[in-house]
């Protein structure tokens, strides 16, 4: 040991790291105890987020990427070191990469000590234990080790061709439905019929278990990628046909154009292929997408938007708020209801409008709390207003999310008991949109419904396949015409006779009708002419926070 001490010094470790990284996978390190200093190989820097090749101020920078549960075990390690208790470092911790995901890795080191025996340097190696392999033995293709190899090899980046990553759709399904053994003819299947019409310029490589990326640097593009994903897809189909569809599986694939995502680097590459693939998937399977930045930054914006929803469920639903708006009984002349109609409002981003964060909430799973605080909200603020107004009634929106991954019914009986109230107080409503007929769960729903006396809007009659069958099936008290309709019926006189006859239907059935969306007198009065029971309208009132409502309305 002690002649290796007399000839390192700090830089010459330091060259040494820039001369080998290029050349090995793991990353090479060198810590300099006294002066609180370290160098690490370049390519960490593209993985990981590491400031520089060269810090000071090691612990304080070491938190920017280790994760931090692992934090306190990296530092005891150090701290042995430290107290000379021991000269070799052997830790497996995780750090975490820049796109925010835990990595495993093996840290080793060997202690330089001083001539006065103190502890001068650590040197030594980072190996990511997790790391993928480098070849595939199910498929005989390269692996993600060698793919990351190839894109590196291009120091100045990616300027022409294209990366197109293939997926096997369901193939979770297809090994848990026909077994691990099916599942790998499928894949090497997948990987013959793709490799059978590449050319020279391409390369295929198997990343994850059921994805494969074929990597062109020629001056090819987008319009190229989408060709040989046909063939592919062509090649695929054959082979099912000459199998008399004893095998069925179909691929979907995401393209990214190197010359419309100019010196991109691996990590990227990877990221924006992912988005693509899952993208086609997205949008029904068996095809292809093309990388683009405006979906990509949609993407992102939506997947913030999920997490400030889901900070604000964490914090008693700050930013969430429940506004209200009219709606009035026509033939009565007085306001008969409230809808309750949800807003979220964050600091970065402003009001979002509900047409915007109500899919992501359902996506997210996050409408099961929220859906539960809404329907709160309506029924203490109709408890409220009935102190005022009796037999006042507030309508909450339900999503089918909530109808079919939550016992909604129950939620609502017992906080309608809880508060008070009478079974009429509160009306759901369900949009024809998303109705599952066959669903049982979701019949039982609006037989419960009716079973106890809880009115059922029909929301959005007229936007979907509005269908009589519903009718039967869910036996709404009410339907409600959309705005959208409304407009139509307004211009139109098709619409105007056909909306017309809607109203006679729903009463010669006995059930009762709103019309959404009146702004201004004249569209009233030419609405009322119909006869429809509630009109609900910027005319009559804008939704607004509750304080507003109850100024406005009923104080
Ligand atoms: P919806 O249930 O059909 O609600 C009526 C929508 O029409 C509301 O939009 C309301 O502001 C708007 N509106 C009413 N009168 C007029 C008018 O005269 N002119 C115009 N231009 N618009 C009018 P909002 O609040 O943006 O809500 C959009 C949709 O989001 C709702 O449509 C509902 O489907 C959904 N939504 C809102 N809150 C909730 C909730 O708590 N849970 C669920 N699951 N969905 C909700
Ligand atoms: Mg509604
Ligand atoms: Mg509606």
């Amino acid at each position: 040991m002690e002649d290796i001490r007399e000839k390192i010094s700090f830089n010459q470790v330091e060259e040494v790291i820039k001369i080998l990284s290029p050349s090995i996978d793991s990353y090479l390190y060198i810590l300099d105890i006294k002066n609180d200093t370290y160098c690490i190989s370049a390519n960490a820097l593209e993985r990981f987020p590491i400031p520089t090749q060269q810090f000071q101020n090691v612990l304080e920078t070491l938190k920017q990427y280790v994760y931090p549960e692992d934090f306190q075990i990296l530092q005891e390690d150090m701290m042995r070191i430290m107290r000379r208790e021991q000269d070799f470092h052997n830790l497996q911790y995780r750090w975490v990469d820049k796109e925010g995901k835990a990595v495993w890795i093996n840290c080793r080191g060997r202690v330089m000590f001083d001539e006065a025996g103190e502890p001068e340097f650590l040197v030594g190696c980072v190996n990511e234990i997790g790391q993928k392999q480098k070849a595939d033995n199910v498929s005989g293709l390269l692996g993600e080790t060698s793919l990351q190899q190839e894109i590196r090899s291009h120091k100045e980046g990616c300027h022409s061709g294209f990366m197109l990553r293939i997926g096997i759709d369901n193939f979770k399904e297809i090994n848990q439905n026909r077994g691990m053994e099916y599942g790998d003819m499928v894949l090497r299947k997948t990987a013959e019929c793709i490799q059978s019409v590449l050319t020279s310029s391409q390369k295929l490589y198997r990343i994850v278990a059921d994805e494969f990326v074929i990597l062109d640097f020629s001056k090819k593009g987008a319009e190229d990628a989408r060709k040989l994903f046909d063939k592919i897809r062509l090649k695929i189909n054959s082979f099912i046909e000459e199998n008399q569809y004893e095998v069925f599986f179909t691929v979907s694939g995401g393209i990214l154009d190197f010359s419309v995502q100019q010196g991109a680097n691996y990590t990227d590459l990877m990221k924006w292929t992912e988005f693509s693939l899952n993208e086609a998937k997205n949008r029904g399977k068996n095809t292809v997408y093309v990388y683009n930045e405006q979906d990509y930054k949609a993407f992102l914006h939506h997947r913030h938007l999920i997490q400030l929803m889901r900070q604000s469920v964490n914090h008693n639903f700050k930013g969430f708020e429940a506004y209200f708006q009219p709606i009035m009984d026509i033939k009565e002349g007085r306001l008969a209801n409230a809808e309750t109609l949800l807003r979220f409002h964050a600091e970065e981003t402003g009001m979002v409008s509900p047409a915007e964060f109500i899919p992501l909430l359902e996506e997210s799973g996050l409408i099961i709390p929220v859906g539960r605080w809404v329907l709160q909200q309506a029924i203490i603020t109709c408890r409220e207003i009935q102190k005022s107004i009796p037999n006042f009634k507030v309508s909450v929106n339900l999503s089918y999310i909530q109808v079919l991954k939550s016992d909604v019914l129950e939620e609502i009986l017992s906080s309608m008991k809880r508060y008070g109230l009478k079974p009429g107080s509160i009306v759901i409503e369900l949009t024809e949109s998303g109705f599952l007929e066959a669903d049982t769960n979701f019949i039982g729903f609006c037989n419960g419904l009716r079973e106890n006396g809880i009115p059922l809007a029909l929301d959005d009659f007229g936007t979907g396949y509005s269908n009589f069958h519903y009718l039967y099936n869910l036996n709404p008290t009410t339907i409600k015409i959309d705005r959208s309709f409304t407009l139509k019926a307004l211009k139109n006189s098709y619409e105007f006779n056909l909306l017309q006859h809607m109203v006679d239907m729903t009463h010669s059935i006995d059930l009762k009708l709103c019309i959404e969306g009146i702004e201004t007198e004249q569209e009233l009065n030419k609405i009322c002419e119909m006869g429809p029971d509630y009109i609900q309208g910027f005319y009559f009132g804008k939704p607004c926070p509750l304080k507003q409502f109850l100024e406005d309305f009923v104080n």
